[in-house]
């Protein structure tokens, strides 16, 4: 029986101890804690990798203090359009979808795909209709509506109309009203990544994408191998300004740099997140585990939600860096 382990990730940005107060880190480290323990439950049971990662990435959808399902960030024009994507390390069976915007769980929609489709990635309507084939839930365009976004948006769209990181606004935010997280800053796309007691590995991602972004564009999160990637060496979810994860092959590199240049989990990750993502001015993070169990949890911003738990063993969460 392998070391099983789950780790996960909410965001990362400008999320700073100063900006935040104390009943929101309460709310982010329960909600963070919730979501571990059923990860590390479903390992416990001899459940898949793939099984903890869908289920854990579904939790973090459906809570809306982050950038993921409910709680979603909004385009330019004040709409909603979702990414998500699982990948199974053990098969390299992959599933995403993008630009969707009435499916409640993304991350379901990507698993669907996964499982029973010969395609990998499915954008927009046609995703949308894939996933309603298969019997998921649709939702009206407000189900992802929450107040701090608008207002977020609200902000971003004052800001020179630049798109920004779901956490790094809400430390624009903070700065201007003394809020927790700079609401304008931060990069809250979910993630999750484990390792099961048969050694397999599997990553799943989910995104609203960044505030303000132009309706269209399509980030890291469903590209496989940008912002999220699994094989038989690792298992990847990043978070942060997509388009530097996406000209790094940011989740990929991760696994490469291991397989072919012999590094460990943790030299390869920080190479990524501290050396390329920042040599092009990448911000973000990314968590990480491999088939022996380890698990690295980097990121170049000021925090970054995140926690891994192994089975048997207590949750660890910080936010900080
Ligand atoms: N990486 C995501 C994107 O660019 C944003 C995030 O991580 O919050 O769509």
């Amino acid at each position: 029986m392998q070391a099983a382990v789950i780790a996960i990730h909410g965001g990362a940005g400008t999320i700073t101890r100063a900006a935040m107060d104390a009943v929101r880190e309460r709310e982010y480290i329960e909600a963070l804690q919730h979501v571990l323990q059923a990860g590390q439950r479903i390992l416990a049971d001899g459940g898949s990798a793939l099984d903890a990662v869908t289920e854990a990435v579904r939790l973090l959808e459906e809570c809306p203090l982050f950038n993921a399902g409910k709680g979603a960030v909004l385009t330019h024009a004040g709409t909603y359009e979702l990414d998500a994507a699982v990948m199974d390390g053990t098969t390299l069976d992959a599933g995403a979808v993008a630009c969707v915007t009435r499916l409640r769980n993304p991350v379901l929609a990507a698993r669907a795909v996964l499982e029973h489709s010969e395609h990998v990635l499915f954008a927009g309507a046609g995703a949308e209709a894939f996933a309603q084939a298969q019997g998921l839930e649709l939702v009206a365009p407000d189900y992802y509506f929450t107040q701090a976004r608008h207002e977020q948006w609200q902000r971003a769209r004052g800001n020179a109309g630049m798109a920004l990181l779901d956490h790094d606004a809400a430390a624009l935010a903070a700065q201007a009203k003394a809020e927790p997280i700079d609401p304008d800053n931060k990069f809250g796309t979910v993630g999750a990544v484990a390792c099961d007691g048969s050694g397999n590995l599997a990553a799943a991602t989910s995104t609203g994408g960044v505030t303000n972004k132009q309706v269209g564009r399509v980030g890291d999160t469903p590209v496989i191998g940008a912002g999220c990637y699994a094989d038989d060496v690792a298992a990847v979810s990043a978070t942060g300004t997509g388009e530097m994860f996406i000209r790094t092959v940011a989740a990929y590199d991760v696994s490469a740099q291991m397989r072919y240049a012999g590094l460990s989990l943790e030299e390869s990750a920080r190479r990524v997140v501290m050396e390329k993502l920042q040599a092009i001015q990448g911000r973000g993070g990314l968590i990480a585990v491999d088939r022996a169990g380890n698990v690295t949890l980097p990121f170049n911003t000021e925090g970054m939600y995140r926690g891994f738990a192994r089975v048997g063993e207590a949750v660890n969460v910080s936010i900080y860096g």
